[in-house]
């Protein structure tokens, strides 16, 4: 599929993605303000570039972690399975966590993975998305925190790939095939 020649399209731009984490930076701090220690979990692999932003953004201790799930199944979206390919390093009970994923789509993964985290007994569990495509959902999930909420298009760069290329891209776009 990546053989076809594509253009991408800027949809965020790196300031509008960075003036944004900024914001979002100031929510998190004041719903963690007093943690001793936030967990910050970055969903892999797509997570990757954000997690490293938004880190460096907020104004409280915290500790990193990652996890790797995978979405697979049939067409079927009821049985559409999430596997945890990477657990956590770090035990979670008790403590203060925030889930970092790149888009919310379906919402199975998102789902999945709060419901598993949230088995591990930590003491509060917020998440954040950079992107949002809420026309989309087949499960009914809404994280505490969204970057920007964007119409059904494919989307890659700032840690988002297609065909694992594009990551690297400083803005958001969508792929255009010429
Ligand atoms: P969900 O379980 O919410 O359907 O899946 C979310 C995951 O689907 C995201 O973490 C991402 O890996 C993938 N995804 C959804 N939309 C896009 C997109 O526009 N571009 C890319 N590269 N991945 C996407």
């Amino acid at each position: 599929m990546t053989d076809r020649p594509y253009v991408i399209d800027q949809l965020i731009s790196a300031k509008a993605i960075a003036a944004r984490i900024e914001e979002l930076a100031r929510a998190i701090e004041s719903e963690f303000a007093g943690t001793d220690k936030l967990v910050v979990v970055g969903l892999l692999r797509g997570s990757f570039i954000f997690i490293a932003d938004l880190v460096r953004e907020l104004g409280l201790p915290v500790e990193v972690d990652f996890i790797e799930a995978s979405s697979y199944g049939d067409a079927m979206e009821s049985s559409r399975e999430v596997r945890i390919l990477k657990d956590l390093r770090s035990g979670i009970g008790g403590r203060d966590v925030l889930l970092v994923e790149d888009i919310v789509d379906t919402g199975h993964t998102l789902a999945k993975v709060t419901e598993y985290l949230g088995t591990r007994g930590p003491r509060r569990l917020r998440t954040i998305a950079l992107l949002d495509k809420p026309s989309r959902r087949e499960v009914a999930f809404a994280a505490d925190w969204i970057g920007f909420s964007i119409p059904d298009a494919f989307v890659v760069g700032y840690g988002i790939d297609f065909a694992q290329r594009d990551r690297n891209l400083p803005h958001i776009g969508t792929v255009r095939f010429l």
